[in-house]
């Protein structure tokens, strides 16, 4: 009789799976050419044909948040773990359920709710006729007063620059993390303003000495069509900050499945397709990051270039719980 049970709930869960249309919409605040190829290979090997709507990070969150339980969106793809962050704090993600994802993502690189599928380093550039590696070795470095009047940066309340600052609270508490922000105020060439690219073209025409960026930027620099861009990097010297301690501050591309999803079994096939070995290099690759899952490797002289690093362990997903003190305490120093 269980058997017989057992055997019927087996069968009609395939036909439950069967019912769904083999489709899924996916939300996604990444928008890379090469990114086609990868949904075009996960069509191909599952037959799920993928719906993408493109948006601007914070958009796409509330655009969900407001469709709430009528909300087409299956899967949600964004950019830092603030973001993330902010997206499992509005309750907008379903249990991150899959066996194959806590097998194959180091568990500091996910949360209950998403998973990171590729991850890039927030590193220190600074101009090599102004400052050397020994003067910049650690993100407190950057408030030292000998800096004075030498670093830029962008906004504060930035997700980039809040989850650093929300690792820095992890790391140094809040009191020295607010000691530093001020520190770094009081160093600025200039008001923050611009985006990471600017305060690396900033920092390599010498309107200012020091900046941190995320490391995409720079491969992407690396390999600019314009020599003029390329000749910008050869300007600058790269740390690959804290080596010497808890090691250089990474953050994530991810996402999860969404908790009004209608097509909740395509999205999870989706998930866990998207850390097998030959998504995680087509994800990363295409925005020059790396591979969230350990031991896949990925052909990019770019990167490569930029060396080898020990990234910080801290875990993403516990960060989240200091970004509210990350944002006020930047508020209190000034750094906006
Ligand atoms: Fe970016």
């Amino acid at each position: 009789m269980t058997r017989h049970l057992a055997a019927l709930a087996l069968t009609l869960g395939a036909m439950l799976a069967h019912a769904e249309p083999p489709e899924l919409n996916l939300y996604s605040a990444r928008h890379y050419r090469s990114d086609e190829a990868l949904y075009a290979d996960f069509t191909r090997r599952t037959g799920i044909r993928i719906n993408r709507i493109e948006g601007r990070e914070q958009e796409l969150l509330e655009r969900i948040v407001n469709e709430g339980e009528n909300s087409p969106a299956d899967v949600f793809i964004t950019v830092d773990a603030a973001r993330l962050a902010q997206a499992e704090a509005y309750g907008v993600f379903a249990p991150l359920d899959s066996a194959h994802l806590v097998e194959r993502i180091p568990a500091h690189l996910r949360s209950g709710a998403w998973a990171a599928f590729s991850v890039r380093a927030r590193v220190i550039v600074y101009n090599r006729r102004a400052l050397t590696a020994a003067d910049v070795p650690r993100y407190e470095s950057l408030a030292d007063p000998k800096l004075k009047g030498k670093v830029c940066s962008r906004s504060g309340a930035h997700p980039y620059n809040l989850t650093l600052v929300a690792a820095l609270i992890a790391h140094n508490g809040e009191a020295a993390t607010e000691a530093w922000a001020r520190g770094v105020v009081a160093n600025f060439a200039r008001p923050p303003r611009g985006g990471d690219l600017d305060q690396i073209k900033a920092v390599a025409t010498g309107e200012c000495a020091v900046a941190v960026s995320n490391s995409y930027y720079l491969a992407r620099l690396m390999a600019a069509e314009r020599v003029e861009e390329r000749n910008l990097v050869k300007r600058l010297g790269i740390v690959w900050p804290n080596q010497d301690g808890y090691g250089t501050h990474i953050n994530v591309s991810g996402g999860g499945v969404l908790k009004h999803s209608k097509h909740p079994a395509a999205a999870r096939a989706f998930l866990d397709y998207l850390a097998s070995d030959d998504a995680q290099r087509y994800f990363a690759n295409a925005n020059n990051e790396w591979p969230a899952v350990p031991g896949v490797s990925v052909d990019n002289p770019d990167l490569d270039a930029m060396g080898r690093f020990r990234a910080d362990t801290l875990p993403l997903g516990s960060i989240a719980s200091h970004l509210v003190a990350a944002q006020k305490l930047l508020d209190r120093a000034g750094y906006r």
